[in-house]
């Protein structure tokens, strides 16, 4: 049951990044854009584009009668979500089903299971995978105080819902529990129109590891390794690495270990992301949550495997089995990705949209460049501010690191505000190099880097 032709329900990178594997492939591809989109990178490369609506995302790539009718009356027999959006929206994967749509991704059912943290916080213990100490559903903030007592400050306030660093707080002290309990509620309920927090006790020097993982219709579950992600802004990733440096070889194998059994225990499908929080002082890791989708950063992944995985989703999507065994996966050198933004750092990080005057991306060796910008292309400011992923390969991770100097400097990009300036100084910085930095080493250093 071969995919023919698959409708990309996305826009940005990823929306070009799927519209190759298709042409890789042999499959046709239909783009959704909204009025603001119809002239992007992803609508000329793909065969066909269809206007869903007004740039708004609720009304466009959000509107999910929308990309539904326009999937089916182009004649797709599949929809790759992409990530964002209705990546992780049971409802819609539900409605794919329905209509007997080939949703390139997990089941409704597995969407709905993970997509609430709560409940993959259960899956994970009853696989016996370890999770962050912490509460079941926080009703009021007086209710945190004991488990806060119980587990110790600091803590943090996690919307069950959350995605994207959204709704999430930290608390040091009984003092601030009220307060943070409240603007985390109102964004989860904002952002993700569910306002119910839970607890987790924080991690102080904590790296953000998280493992590829992949299964198929036939039960084959297999892994891709790690990444690491600790280089992050308020819980945001920037930059992200494969393998792992700094995790000793027996932990990363139990953690590879641990996701394989979690998503083996729930009959998972196609690609997947399980995140895991690294306790560097007690040598510990503890499930953070699970991403039902492909991940902004996979191309380190691919990188050191040589696996193209959103070919892989399609294939295994189309009733394929994973073509590889375990052992048949083999890591090979070092791929950093860091997100090109367009934003200020200078302004707090705000976005910085409008037209690209000049788009002069490096040209040295070992480098991909996932992007959809171009020389006068106009960023329009309703979506993400992601530009592009520069990944850059190397045969060791100094090696790696040293091309990311190289390119990251050669990169320019004029017309609008980007972050590149900003990247060059945390890839420089000594932590970097050595390795020694954690989730929190971004915002405890951001001074030195943004110079008043
Ligand atoms: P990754 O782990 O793949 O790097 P991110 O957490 O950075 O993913 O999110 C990828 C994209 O999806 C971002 O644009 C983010 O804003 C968006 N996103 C993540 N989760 C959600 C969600 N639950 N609802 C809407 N958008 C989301
Ligand atoms: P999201 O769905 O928004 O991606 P996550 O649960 O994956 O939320 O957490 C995002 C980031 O927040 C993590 O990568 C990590 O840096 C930080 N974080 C989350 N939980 C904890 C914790 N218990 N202790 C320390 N840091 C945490
Ligand atoms: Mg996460």
């Amino acid at each position: 049951m071969k995919i023919k032709r698959v409708f990309i329900a996305n826009r940005g990178e990823i929306a070009v990044r799927v519209v190759r594997a298709c042409k890789a492939l042999g499959i046709e591809s239909v783009v959704a854009v909204s009025i603001a989109d119809q002239d992007s990178l992803a609508a000329r490369l793909a065969d066909r584009a269809v206007c869903i609506g007004p740039p708004r995302v609720g009304e466009s790539y959000l509107n999910q009668n929308a990309l539904l009718a326009a999937a089916l009356g182009t004649n797709c027999d599949a929809i790759h979500p992409g990530y964002g959006f209705l990546a992780e929206n049971p409802k819609f994967v539900k409605a794919c089903e329905e209509n007997r749509i080939i949703f390139v991704g997990p089941s409704s059912e597995s969407v709905q299971k993970m997509g609430n943290k709560l409940e993959a916080r259960e899956i994970a213990k009853a696989n016996g995978v370890p999770v962050v100490p912490g509460s079941p559903r926080i009703g009021r903030y007086e209710e945190a105080i004991e488990v806060a007592e119980q587990i110790g400050f600091p803590i943090l306030f996690k919307a069950a819902a959350g995605g994207g660093g959204r709704g999430i707080r930290i608390v040091h002290e009984p003092g601030e529990l009220e307060g943070a309990f409240q603007s985390a509620s109102a964004e989860a309920q904002a952002a993700f129109g569910d306002s119910t927090l839970y607890v987790e006790r924080y991690i102080v020097s904590a790296r953000h590891i998280e493992i590829q993982v992949f299964g198929d219709k036939t039960g084959n579950v297999i892994h891709l390794g790690e990444r690491d992600c600790s280089m992050q802004r308020r819980y945001q990733k920037i930059i992200e690495e494969a393998p792992a440096a700094m995790v000793p070889d027996q932990t990363r194998g139990k953690i590879r270990e641990a996701a394989v059994a979690l998503v083996k225990g729930i009959s998972y499908e196609n690609a997947g992301t399980c995140e895991f929080i690294y306790d560097e002082e007690r040598d510990e890791f503890y499930f953070l949550e699970m991403n039902a989708r492909i991940q902004v950063e996979h191309p380190v992944t691919e990188a050191i495997t040589g696996v193209d995985l959103v070919q892989l989703q399609l294939r295994v999507a189309g009733g394929e089995a994973i073509p590889y065994k375990q052992s048949d996966i083999k890591f090979q050198g070092h791929a950093i990705e860091c997100r090109i933004n367009a934003e200020s750092p200078q302004r707090s990080f705000h976005p910085s949209p409008g037209r690209i005057t000049l788009w002069r991306p490096p040209e040295t060796e070992g480098i991909r460049l996932d992007t959809h910008c171009y020389q006068g292309y106009l960023v329009p400011p309703f979506y993400d501010s992601l530009l592009a992923k520069l990944i850059v390969y190397g045969k060791d991770r100094s090696d790696a690191l040293e091309r990311t100097k190289v390119a990251l400097g050669q990169f320019r990009i004029e017309g609008i505000e980007t972050n590149t300036g900003f990247l060059a100084f945390l890839i420089n910085d000594q932590a970097f190099e050595s390795g020694r930095y954690n989730t929190r080493w971004v915002e405890g250093n951001i001074d030195r880097f943004l110079p008043v």
